[in-house]
Order: structure tokens, then C-alpha cells, then sequence
């Protein structure tokens, strides 16, 4: 009887939780191990829908999924590792979707931010950390002044004056001012 390993990849955005899973997945395939690897259904990034893709470029095919228990239904019994990216977006469920893969001996290993941008626990993250065999936390470089950066923030980009009344509304619905930015906990709270 195989005995499952949790593994759970930590840090706020930036700080290479993606390309570190990546990274794992690509020498478990070396290792001739049956991966399969999901990511939610929220990211669309870069208009590439079935590839992890890091901020840095690299990419690994991906499968995507709208619940934790689309997780289940989607595992073959003779994967041995299930790797599971943007993990936060899949909420409390994933914690008793993550249990059964365990138990069904599954190495798992969960990517995600444990930290919301405005620093409050990200569920499930923490609880699954908790559970984790192993954690890795990793941190970004602050956007401000270099340092470590444990924390993502949102401000607002700068971006052209448009009259909302006279403007194109297809441009002005893609017009999205927030953008996040990682910081240290000295930068945090400044603007
Ligand atoms: P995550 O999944 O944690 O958001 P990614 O793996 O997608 O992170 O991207 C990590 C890469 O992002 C880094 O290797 C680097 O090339 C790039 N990057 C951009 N901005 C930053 C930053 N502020 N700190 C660290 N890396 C950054
Ligand atoms: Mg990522
Ligand atoms: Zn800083």
C-alpha cells in the first residue's frame, strides 16, 4: 500500500510558486512517474488555457478544472503524483478532495498564495500547510526596494484619462486599473 505525501508550495505572487512546481513536475516526468497536473478554471493568463505558465515563460501542460471535486473525478488510479496549481481558487473544498487523494496514496503537491492582497489567511492554503509533510515558502523581491518580498499588494496603475460618457465601452470594460505588486513587510503599507 502506497502512503500519500503532501507537499504544499507557499508565497504571495511572484514569488515562482508556478515555475517551482514546474520545476517538480518536469523531474518527476524524468522519473518516469504518472503526473497529472491541474490549475482552476480562473486562469486564463496569457489566453493559454490548458498550460501552467510561470510569470518568467515556462510552461507545462495543465488540465483546467472549476471544482476541487472535478479533481477526483479527473485522477487515475495508477497516477502517482497530482500537482495542483492557483490552489487557493478552489476554496475549503480542496482540503477533503486533497484527503482522499492522500489516502488513496497520491503524492499531491499544492501550489498557491497563502495571503490575500490585503494579507488575510488565503483558505485553504494555510489549513493544507498545516497538513503538509513538507512546505516550501517562498518569497518574491519587493517591487520598492529589493528585499524580500512575503506580501502582494494591490494599487492602482496609472492609466489614460478616458470620458467614460464618449469612449469606446468595450475599451473602457478592459480598462482594469488594479495591478499587485510584491512587497516586504517595511513597503507594505506604503502606497
Ligand atoms: P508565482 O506563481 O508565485 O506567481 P511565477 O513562477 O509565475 O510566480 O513567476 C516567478 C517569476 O516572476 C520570477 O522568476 C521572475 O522572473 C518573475 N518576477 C516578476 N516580478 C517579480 C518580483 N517582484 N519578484 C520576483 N520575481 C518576479
Ligand atoms: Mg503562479
Ligand atoms: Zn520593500
Amino acid at each position: 500500500m502506497k502512503t500519500g505525501y503532501l507537499e504544499v508550495i507557499a508565497g504571495p505572487m511572484y514569488s515562482g510558486k508556478t515555475e517551482e512546481l514546474i520545476r517538480l513536475v518536469k523531474r518527476a516526468v524524468l522519473g518516469k512517474k504518472r503526473v497529472q497536473v491541474f490549475k482552476h478554471a480562473i486562469d486564463t493568463r496569457y489566453g493559454v488555457e490548458n498550460k501552467l505558465y510561470s510569470h518568467s515563460g515556462i510552461t507545462v501542460h495543465s488540465v483546467r478544472v472549476k471544482k476541487a471535486v472535478d479533481i477526483l473525478k479527473i485522477t487515475h488510479t495508477h497516477s502517482h503524483i497530482v500537482a495542483i496549481d492557483e490552489a487557493q481558487w478552489f476554496g475549503p473544498d480542496l482540503i477533503a478532495v486533497t484527503d482522499r487523494l492522500l489516502k488513496s496514496g497520491k503524492h499531491v503537491i499544492i501550489a498557491g498564495l497563502a495571503l490575500t492582497f490585503d494579507r488575510q489567511p488565503f483558505v485553504p492554503i494555510p489549513d493544507l500547510m498545516a497538513l503538509a509533510e513538507r512546505v516550501t515558502k517562498l518569497t518574491a523581491v519587493c517591487t520598492l526596494c529589493g528585499a524580500d518580498a512575503m506580501f502582494h499588494k494591490r494599487v492602482t496603475k496609472e492609466v489614460p484619462h478616458v470620458n467614460p460618457l464618449t469612449a469606446d465601452p468595450g475599451f473602457v470594460s478592459k480598462l482594469d486599473t488594479s495591478v499587485f505588486q510584491a512587497r516586504c513587510r517595511q513597503c507594505f503599507d506604503l502606497p
